[in-house]
């Protein structure tokens, strides 16, 4: 395992190094197995429309329910299903779940599904969004493709084409954590967005002083100039919710209103969301 280092020098082997190859190895082969056994979930986290105060929306998101480790996160797996190529699967395997489910629910509610980069290089998201569309019976302006800026990094053609395509298909086109990537404003000129969703780092220190209010608020006035939607990302308290609503964002998603759930309870959270969500909205707007 020794590695010259190009002067003739050998480095030591170094045994905590070999101790994450190894582990990332049998990560890689674990999900293998996991996905053909059916380990992986999709879990569903609700947008509210701050106009109407109600549940416009959900997003699928992916989790793996390990049978030793329980329920883990995609933040530690998905990079290293970037890296093998798995992701293709995965991301196909959640835009069928979550199209199936969301047929399920009523004709005003979005179904959100995140999609790699790598989809657009080795996976032929075209074709996988139109197959589970036809699966599903989905109406394609109820689904809303979640995608990050890294997607328009280099700016290809390719990518550029199957972005119009999926749009003339009649899905949404969303792009995901705005704000944490490189010259977002370029982005938003060379696609026309559905929809902004305004990375939960800005929304989490927003009433600080840090400037991210401000931020906040450029990006809800620039989707109001622009016609984009905008969805604060992350919002866990009263206060950055009231925050939210009075610098002009039109969604709002996170655990104050609701953490991502199982499919199995959705129907029970649209059924009492009136009850819920518009008392919250009223204490933030000052109504109650
Ligand atoms: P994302 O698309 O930005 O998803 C939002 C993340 O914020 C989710 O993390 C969600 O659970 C979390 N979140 C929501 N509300 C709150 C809140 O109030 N506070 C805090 N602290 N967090 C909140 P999650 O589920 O761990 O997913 C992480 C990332 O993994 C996603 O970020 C997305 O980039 C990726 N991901 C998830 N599912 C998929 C998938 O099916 N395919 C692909 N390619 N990526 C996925
Ligand atoms: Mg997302
Ligand atoms: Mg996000
Ligand atoms: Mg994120």
């Amino acid at each position: 395992k020794a590695k010259a280092d190009g002067r003739g020098i050998y480095r030591v082997f170094d045994p905590a190094m070999d101790a994450m190859v190894q582990e990332r190895r049998q990560l890689e082969v674990e999900m293998l197995t996991a996905f053909v056994q059916g380990q992986f979930r999709v879990y569903y986290q609700p947008l509210i429309s701050l106009g109407s105060n109600r549940i416009c929306g959900f997003e699928a998101l992916l989790r793996w329910q390990h049978p030793e480790r329980g329920l883990i996160s995609p933040v530690d797996f998905v990079p290293v299903a970037e890296d093998t190529g798995l992701i293709v699967q995965l991301d196909d395997w959640v835009l069928r779940e979550a199209c199936m489910e969301a047929a399920k629910w009523g004709d005003d509610i979005r179904i959100g599904v995140n999609v790699s980069p790598v989809q657009f290089t080795r996976g032929n998201i075209v074709n996988s969004v139109i197959g589970a569309l036809a699966v599903s019976g989905l109406k394609p302006s109820r689904l809303e493709i979640e995608i990050t800026e890294s997607v328009l990094l280099e700016g290809s053609e390719q990518t550029l084409k199957m972005l119009t395509q999926l749009r003339q298909i009649g899905a949404r086109i969303v792009m995901d954590d705005f704000g944490t990537g490189y010259s977002s404003l370029g982005y938003l000129r060379a696609f026309q967005f559905d929809k902004i969703k305004i990375d939960q780092s800005f929304v989490r220190d927003i009433a600080g002083t840090t400037g991210n209010g401000a931020i906040v608020q450029a990006i809800a006035e620039l989707g109001r100039k622009f016609g984009i939607a905008t969805t604060a990302e992350g919002v866990e308290t009263q206060e950055q919710l009231q925050l939210v609503i009075s610098e002009g964002c039109s969604e709002a998603q996170g655990w104050i209103f609701s953490q991502p759930i199982p499919a199995s309870k959705i129907l029970a959270l649209l059924t009492m969301q009136s009850a819920v969500n518009v008392e919250l909205l009223k204490q933030c707007v000052g109504l109650a």
